[in-house]
């Protein structure tokens, strides 16, 4: 056998050439002479294959992963070892050197190139919704016939911003792009459907309440057909409060606690508790607020009637005795709340 390039006899050879005339046009890599890599200036996301991906990287560890996706190396290449080397970043390029060793049909090789890798800064498609204030949600924060107070606002502007924090991490549209203050309550814009909606559940897990969607089209795709749509979701947080006086099915309770699902107060006539499901908040009825409630002094005791004074006129008012009621003294304070010209002793 000779080599059909050289012609030398005796040579290893590679098909028809000699091994020498075969390395000496060989590349154990490629690699481009330039690489672009899109980072979003606003999030530091970058575009890899088409691809934004979120993970945070310092510049030198983006452009050594730019090099390393853009290297081929050749099948007939073995233990191979590549060094990858910034010389210099200058603004947004960044002069790099690659250098590999490795062996090629028993013949050890090095080889090195050089490489331009471009930083260039763009915005990425949900950091430029962001940008223009694009919204897919609206969470309507109300209250059932009553203004929403202060405490109340600043209590849900921190769920809110607690659940953006949250999300954020698996959700790129997890932002507030706007709050519109209303008389009637807080309208909080929300990037997508998904964390609207889980700032929708903290809001009623933190206030009680009930929670309504109701979408909307608000344009349609005239080629795909397709329609763009928003969700407003009302946030209705109860009328009455804590300590208030509620009527549910012919019981007269005082409320204890709210929480996501239910309300749970004792009966000021038995004195026995109760839950009433939050899905039922429209039969429940406010009949006193905890303001209405009054404080007066035990003027007599027996074992069936304890003897109040009526804070209104000072006339002394007979009640029933209760259990709840008898380690009490003459002489000592009580709750009371009058509803319908009844007196009712309260804990
Ligand atoms: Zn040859
Ligand atoms: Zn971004």
């Amino acid at each position: 056998m000779f080599c059909i390039e050289c012609g030398s006899k005796d040579k290893q050879m590679v098909g028809e050439i000699c091994i020498d005339c075969f390395l000496k046009d060989f590349q154990m890599i490629e690699i481009p002479k330039n690489i672009n890599v899109e980072i979003c200036s606003h999030c530091n996301s970058r575009l890899e294959e088409g691809k934004w991906s979120e993970s945070y990287l310092p510049e030198d560890e983006i452009i050594y992963r730019a090099l390393e996706r853009n290297i081929k190396i050749s099948d007939l290449v073995e233990n191979e070892e590549i060094n990858l080397e910034i010389d210099q970043i200058k603004g947004t390029i960044a002069n790099c050197f690659v250098e590999v060793v490795g062996d090629v049909y028993g013949v050890s090789l090095d080889e090195t190139h050089d490489c331009e890798v471009r930083i260039k800064k763009t915005v990425c498609p949900p950091c430029s919704k962001m940008q223009s204030g694009y919204y897919e949600t609206v969470i309507q924060f109300r209250a059932d016939n009553r203004e929403i107070k202060s405490e109340e606002y600043a209590k849900a502007d921190k769920i809110v911003a607690r659940t953006l924090d949250k999300q954020a991490k698996v959700d790129k549209l997890a932002y507030c792009p706007q709050v519109a203050k209303l008389k009637e309550g807080y309208d909080y814009y929300i990037g997508s459907f998904k964390t609207g909606r889980k700032v929708a559940e903290n809001l009623k897990d933190e206030f009680g309440g009930v929670i309504k969607e109701s979408p909307r089209l608000i344009s349609e795709d005239k080629s795909t057909g397709k329609g763009l749509y928003r969700i407003w979701i009302s946030v209705r947080i109860p009328e009455f409060e804590n300590n208030d006086i509620i009527e549910f099915e012919d019981r007269i309770i005082q409320v204890s606690d709210i929480d996501k699902n239910r309300v749970v107060g004792i009966d000021i006539k038995t004195n026995k508790k109760h839950n009433i499901p939050l899905k039922n908040m429209d039969n429940i009825k406010l009949i006193k607020k905890s303001t209405d409630i009054e404080t007066t002094t035990i003027i007599s005791m027996s074992p069936k009637i304890i003897q109040i004074l009526d804070p209104a006129d000072y006339s002394a008012v007979d009640l029933e005795m209760k259990d709840d009621f008898k380690d009490y003294n003459i002489g000592d304070e009580v709750k009371i709340i009058k509803i319908d010209n009844y007196i009712y002793l309260i804990k």
